[in-house]
């Protein structure tokens, strides 16, 4: 698995806390020169050189020119080996998507489009300081499917400041009406120093209350189910075979590589995250210091229940016992005891599985199952 981090935005939105410069575009082809260094230099890092998936992530990729997309993939191609059917997703702003740039994308390779839609309300947009309308959204939606993408996936956000059940029952139905097989519907976060914490903090906004957010993620699971959408992971809906293989390789603690500043990598038992920085990114061909957090045993199990408790498929105890013991996995029999009775986790077959109502509170429930 490879992720690629583009580190490029046209503007800030205000609750994003990703890594990414609004100034440095100009820079891109020699972003993508440093990029393709950092891939020469890690690509065996990975236990294999094959890749199952790629994901082209930011940032916004698709503020690349398109001479730098296509060197990219040359660069990705030059040093992997693409497997047979592998899923190549690159995210991109609707606003960006034009037939010349579906076109390149096709010709790399791309097979599926993550477009960063977040509301179908053009007030909502402008409050998040979205670059894009809800028209451009849809129209880039269709534009895509009609030149043959096979798979499109929305992100959208509930519990916005100022949204209302109705703004989002209408983003639901909207969203759902269109050519896509994958949804990414999550609940807003206030990240630290984001403008978004500022603007709460002094009161200029305010969120949805708990009970509205509530409403709003009934109203998700109910409206995705009648479109024959599977609830697969806490904020991942799709329809059959349309789950996101790449995202779902992070839930199976599988190891990947991170190219680019802010990207991490996974071996398996450590952890690499590349500096924050661009022109330092630049300057050193991609062959920046990186951190290295080695995972003692008890993360290593916290991180194997966290990824497994994500999704549907769930915590096997067995799987768990064979890999931690049998003292770790008494623990988690005995911490999910109250989450069991009260309804926020089930237990069936050996398998612990948040419930729709759990994953509401997923953050609550998942600590209370982490080895301190
Ligand atoms: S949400 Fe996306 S487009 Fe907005 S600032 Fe963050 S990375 Fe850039």
């Amino acid at each position: 698995m490879l992720y690629i981090h583009i580190p490029f935005c046209q503007q800030r939105c205000i609750y994003c806390d990703f890594y990414s410069t609004t100034q440095s575009i100009d820079k891109a082809l020699a972003y993508v020169h440093a990029a393709e260094n950092e891939m020469r230099h890690r690509s065996k890092e990975l236990p294999t050189t094959q890749l199952s998936s790629v994901y082209i992530g930011g940032g916004t990729p698709s503020l690349l020119p398109h001479e730098a997309i296509r060197q990219l993939f040359s660069a990705v191609r030059t040093n992997f080996t693409l497997s047979e059917g592998a899923e190549i997703t690159f995210e991109a702003n609707p606003d960006d998507i034009t037939p010349e740039l579906i076109d390149v994308l096709i010709s790399v390779g791309v097979n599926r489009i993550s477009l960063g839609v977040q509301s179908f309300n053009d007030q909502q947009l402008q409050l998040l300081r979205r670059r894009h309308t809800a028209n451009q959204a849809i129209e880039a939606v269709h534009l895509i499917h009609r030149k043959g993408i096979p798979h499109i996936s929305i992100d959208l956000i509930y519990g916005q400041p100022q949204q209302t059940l109705a703004s989002w029952d209408n983003d639901l139905n909207t969203a759902l009406s269109l050519p896509v097989d994958h949804l990414s519907a999550y609940a807003l976060s206030v990240e630290e120093a984001t403008p978004l914490q500022r603007l709460i903090k002094n009161q200029t906004l305010s969120l949805p209350s708990d009970e509205t957010t509530w409403h709003m993620y009934q109203h998700l699971c109910e409206a995705t189910r009648k479109h024959g959408f599977l609830h697969y992971e806490i904020s991942n809906f799709c329809l059959p075979n349309a789950h996101s293989r790449h995202n779902s390789g992070y839930w199976q603690s599988r190891p990947y590589l991170g190219i680019g500043p802010g990207a991490h990598s996974y071996d398996g038992a450590s952890r690499h995250f590349n500096p924050l920085n661009l022109q330092d990114y630049i300057n050193k061909q991609g062959i920046t210091h990186r951190t290295t957090e080695v995972l003692s045993e008890a993360e290593q199990c916290n991180e194997f229940v966290f990824t497994a408790l994500r999704t549907s498929n769930g915590l096997n105890m067995d799987e768990f016992e064979k890999r931690f013991g049998s003292k770790p996995a008494s623990n988690i029999r005995t911490w999910a005891q109250p989450h069991i009775q009260n309804g926020n986790l089930s237990l069936t077959e050996r398998t612990l599985c948040l419930t729709e109502t759990g994953i509401f509170v997923s953050n609550d429930v998942l600590s209370d199952l982490m080895h301190v």
